[in-house]
């Protein structure tokens, strides 16, 4: 049967298009993986043609991606790509977009289509009413896939107003709601770490766990996107999707199934039994922070309350993990790149090897680095040589830069792109996911809102954070503990 598939990038003259997306087909072209079915429409206000598109995109991908683009091979590829100059506002732009699928499809027996939505969220639902608006998202030829972009919702309500607009439109099964961070490799790795192998699941529970430690640091400040993260802060830009979908992964329970649904339904039950902190709670369960120069950064409203960095306690009240603190944190102008999840093991019961005053034993601590340092730590103690039985920590080893040495690791947008293309699911976020993920950062927006709660804390660009997040550890007799990275 001869079939067409056609993914049409809503916003595709915008960075999201030219950084990744289409440099992520481009990919998937050369190493072909990509079906010689499927070609690629962009949708957007500028003034361009078919030909005028296909070299604004060749300059982005060159330009943004940060990934070699070869001529010969992007001709050959940007044959596949063509323009529809439209205006999400405009409902006779739909019926453009859909004269051009008829022509892109014509002849083909089957004709699937995935609408992607690279727009700023503010048009997420002028452009799902026009799909729908224009019939569109009818399955009479194939099946339709709408891929969202996140932010989805700015909090549990507006998240459930845009999933009422989006379900008046398309079945839950056709929406992939996209957090990036699931397509990175190493982060799929931690499900392989941890059900591929034996040996870390017996101890992978309130026994034998002390504490989990996830960190999302960037070095560099809000710079140009001042104007947007202004308004959206670090909760929203990181703990509510990525670091919560790394407390997914960590904390969940295996799958009976690879069933994307079943993956998918075992993630949700971890962000289900995370104990939910009031606004008040929040006080002594999260810090908040905003760097020296942030209200100097253009774009930056006067006296803003936006915070660049938090920190967080929570507990998730299940039987495997009742007790053990997850500490979340992630900031910017921190001192060190790194995206982390480290768990820490207790100590042993009893100390059988006296160690000099002053001289601390530190217990064991699984790392694992979604980035930039792809790999694994564990740390061991060890015996030092001829020195009595002086302990010292010692770590063993896993980079992927040695380990799998000349292999590009994929960008999560190719995966991602050719999961939707297959209609694996797996590593989208379902609408319940999101309800979740709001809910229990809810309070702690509504508590740094209210102008009668203290301001975030300054800390030093290039540090760790303010002080108040090691206080908010050491009151349980912790430390922020980072092995990745140990050696920057
Ligand atoms: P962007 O650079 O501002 O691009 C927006 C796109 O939407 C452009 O193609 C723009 O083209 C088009 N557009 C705007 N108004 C339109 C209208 N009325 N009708 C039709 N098209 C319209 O934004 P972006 O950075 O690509 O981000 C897109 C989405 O991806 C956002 O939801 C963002 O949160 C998400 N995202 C982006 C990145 C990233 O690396 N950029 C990373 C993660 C998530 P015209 O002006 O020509 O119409």
């Amino acid at each position: 049967m001869s079939t067409s598939t056609t993914i049409v990038i809503l916003g595709g003259t915008g960075d999201l298009a030219q950084r990744k997306l289409i440099p992520a087909l481009y990919t998937l072209d050369v190493l072909g993986r990509l079906p010689a079915s499927v070609s690629v429409v962009g949708f957007a206000r500028a003034k361009l043609d078919d030909a005028s598109y296909r070299e604004h995109m060749w300059k982005g991908a060159r330009e943004l991606s940060g990934q070699p683009v070869e001529r010969k091979a992007w001709d050959r590829f940007a044959k596949r790509l063509s323009y529809v100059r439209a205006d999400l506002a405009d409902p006779a732009s739909f019926e453009a977009l859909r004269a051009r699928l008829k022509a892109i499809e014509d002849g083909a027996e089957r004709a699937d289509r995935i609408f992607y939505l690279a727009v700023s969220p503010s048009l997420f639902t002028p452009a799902i009413r026009g799909l729908g608006g224009a019939g569109l998202a009818s399955e009479d030829t194939g099946w339709r896939r709408v891929v969202v972009e996140k932010p989805f919702g700015e909090d549990e309500a507006s998240a459930a107003k845009l999933d009422d607009e989006v379900h008046a439109v398309f079945r839950e099964s056709q929406v992939y709601r996209i957090d990036h961070y699931l397509g990175k490799e190493t982060v799929q790795n931690l499900l392989v770490f941890r059900f591929a192998n034996t040996i870390f699941e017996p101890v992978w529970n309130r026994n034998y766990v002390d504490n989990v430690q996830i960190t999302v640091s960037e070095t560099v400040t809000v710079g140009d996107r001042a104007g947007y993260y202004d308004g959206v802060g670090v909760i929203r830009d990181m703990v509510q999707n990525h670091l919560l979908q790394l407390l997914c992964l960590i904390a969940m329970e295996p799958p009976s199934s690879p069933d994307p649904e079943a993956l998918r339904s075992k993630r949700v039950e971890v962000l289900e039994a995370v104990r939910r902190w009031s606004s008040e709670e929040y006080a002594k369960n999260a810090v908040a922070g905003q760097y020296d120069g942030y209200l100097e950064e253009k774009g930056v409203a006067q006296g803003s309350r936006t915070p660049t960095y938090a920190a967080m306690r929570l507990f998730i009240d299940n039987w495997r993990w009742q007790g053990v603190p997850f500490y979340l944190r992630s900031g910017k102008a921190m001192a060190g790149k790194r995206s982390e999840i480290a768990i820490h093991f207790k100590a042993p019961p009893l100390t059988l090897f006296a160690q000099p005053e002053g001289h601390v034993h530190a217990p064991n601590v699984l790392a694992m680095c979604v980035g930039p340092d792809e790999g694994f730590h564990l740390r061991f103690s060890s015996k030092v040589p001829d020195e009595g039985m002086l302990i010292e920590p010692e770590h063993m080893e896993f980079h992927y830069r040695t380990s799998y040495a000349g292999r590009e690791i994929p960008e999560a947008y190719q995966r991602l792109l050719e999961d939707a293309l297959t209609g694996d699911a797996s590593l989208f976020i379902r609408g319940d996911q999101i309800k979740h993920a709001w809910s229990i950062v809810d309070p702690l927006l509504k508590r740094l809102a209210d102008p009668a709660s203290p301001k975030p804390e300054a800390y030093a660009a290039g540090s760790w954070g303010p002080a108040a997040a090691d206080a908010l550890l050491a009151r349980d007799g912790f430390a922020w503990d980072s092995l990745c990275g140990h050696d920057d």
